[in-house]
């Protein structure tokens, strides 16, 4: 048992089967061909207690450097295994994450460009996922404002300040600042909503953001970049309405992990039952306390992978 999480026998008692997943070999060469999925445990009512699991991806899923999930390839399997959602909640855009959801071989929900918006699979799970809105295979729903308005703002105010955006570079310059392969840069100036960039010093972001929140605009703080985005929209307020849908269509036995590494990351953090703090590559921590927190012993990969392991063994030893 993990220190400080009130797991206990009084929630899960027995097994109960919840999907059938199939897993390719590509990339997590030793994840068996198929399972018969496991349990997702019990309320302490006795109904099925199932888990959600939230997670950023630069520096927390992905190394910081290779940008590889290699090393997290036992826990990936584990929760495939278990049948639980992962919910990518990330700064990236829908088509990144569409090319790493493929290379991972998931179908699940994910939110997009810090929480601008939460896609579902149009048919997942033969869900109710009324208050979205239908786009190409998708229900959407959206918290940001779109990528024009953001784009407007940068040419118009931030611009004054020498702040430049992906907008504004090409694939190469993008290439040399992220160490990104070109085709993995294209997929990410495809933006939709949100405005990565590179911030200046310290009194002048705060005089950008008290112009930017004038127009609807605030900035986070991400791994590598800063980011224009809604003051609307933040990771938490996405994941929130992630919960809504999880509830309305698995009831309120539902439990949430939450995996992350940065400032943006703490809204999401903050509304989960189980938070997980990655490390940087330094070995230091965001500033955040909440109850409950799991710090990983690694950045990346590595410690994604011995955070959810830790987890989900917690989890499993009540399976029998
Ligand atoms: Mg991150």
């Amino acid at each position: 048992m993990l220190a400080g999480v009130e797991w206990g026998d009084k929630w899960m008692d027995k097994p109960v089967k919840v999907s059938y997943i199939v897993i390719r070999k590509k990339f997590c060469p030793n994840i068996e061909a198929a399972y018969d999925v496991g349990f997702a445990g019990f309320s302490e009512r006795g109904g099925a207690m199932r888990w959600v699991l939230f997670s950023d991806l630069d520096g927390s899923l992905l190394n910081h450097d290779d940008y590889s999930f290699a090393e997290a390839c036992p826990a990936l399997e584990k929760i495939k295994r278990f049948g639980i959602p992962l919910i990518l909640t990330t700064s990236k855009t829908r088509r990144e994450v569409e090319a790493i959801l493929a290379e991972m071989d998931l179908l699940e929900p994910f939110i997009v460009e810090n929480g601008a918006a939460l896609f579902f699979p149009a048919r997942y799970r033969g869900w109710d996922l009324a208050g979205g809105v239908r786009f190409q295979s998708y229900v959407v729903f959206k918290l940001g404002v779109s990528y024009a308005e953001v784009r407007a703002f940068v040419k118009r105010t931030a611009s004054r300040f020498g702040v430049k955006g992906f907008g504004d570079w090409s694939v190469e310059e993008i290439v040399e600042i992220t160490g990104l392969p070109p085709e993995k840069v294209r997929l990410a100036k495809e933006r939709e909503f949100t405005e990565p960039f590179l911030p200046g010093d310290e009194k002048e972001m705060e005089e950008l953001r008290r112009l930017a929140l004038k127009e609807g605009i605030t900035i986070t703080r991400g791994g590598m970049f800063h980011h224009f985005i809604g003051s609307g929209q933040d990771k938490g307020k996405a994941v929130k309405v992630a919960q809504g849908l999880f509830r309305r269509n698995w009831g309120d036995g539902v439990r949430f992990i939450g995996i992350g590494d940065s400032a943006n990351d703490i809204p999401m953090l903050e509304r989960v039952d189980v938070p997980v703090l990655i490390p940087h590559l330094d070995g230091s921590f965001e500033r955040v306390d909440l109850p409950n927190l799991i710090r990983a012993s690694s950045p990346g990969s590595r410690g994604w992978n011995e955070a959810v392991w830790g987890i989900l063994n917690d989890v499993e030893r009540f399976r029998d």
